[in-house]
């Protein structure tokens, strides 16, 4: 069974993250979305939040789990046999912190392998913080969030 794991923030989930997603799900007998925990960076929303916003997201995508975790990646990824680690590429920018990572995770494990997916080019100028800056000086997040996290971010408003 070819198994991916998708880890980030998530912090929210986009339209660029689910693409993302939705895509993989096609390559991958099953892909889990892992929410990260322990970021050093206090997140908007709980891990819990996080993790209930996703799996209401992709609950038509039936090889897709959602779950979350601490420590180390590596760590997971060889106590529940993943295949791959995906990740995502927007710009150039993107590249240098991912090649770090997906060296430093394969140096640390050989098993360990990273395989990068192209974001959507409707997606490409997407990220969740900078849907927390706009959601935070009022600006209409509508065409960046599923519908479920626009709704989740304007109750707690
Ligand atoms: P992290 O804090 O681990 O970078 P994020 O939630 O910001 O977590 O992103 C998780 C992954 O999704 C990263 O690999 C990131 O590059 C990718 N990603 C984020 N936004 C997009 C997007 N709009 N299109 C494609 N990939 C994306």
């Amino acid at each position: 069974m070819r198994k991916a794991l998708y880890p980030g923030s998530f912090d929210p989930l986009t339209n660029g993250h689910l693409d993302l997603i939705r895509r993989t799900s096609k390559m991958f007998d099953e892909v889990s979305v892992g929410v990260l925990i322990n970021m050093q960076k206090t997140p908007m929303f709980t891990a819990d939040e996080r993790v209930a916003l996703i799996a209401e997201a992709v609950k038509d995508l039936p090889n897709v789990k959602v779950i979350q975790f601490a420590g180390l990646l590596v760590d997971y990824v060889k106590e529940n046999q993943i295949t791959a680690i995906v990740r995502g590429l927007r710009a150039v920018s993107d590249f240098e912190m991912e090649l770090q990572m997906a060296s430093l995770n394969k140096k640390l494990n050989d098993d360990a392998e990273t395989i990068f997916m192209m974001t959507a080019t409707e997606y490409a100028y997407l990220s969740s913080s900078l849907v927390k800056e706009v959601f935070k000086f009022g600006g209409d997040i509508k065409d960046f969030v599923p519908d479920n996290v626009y709704e989740h971010m304007y109750s707690k408003k």
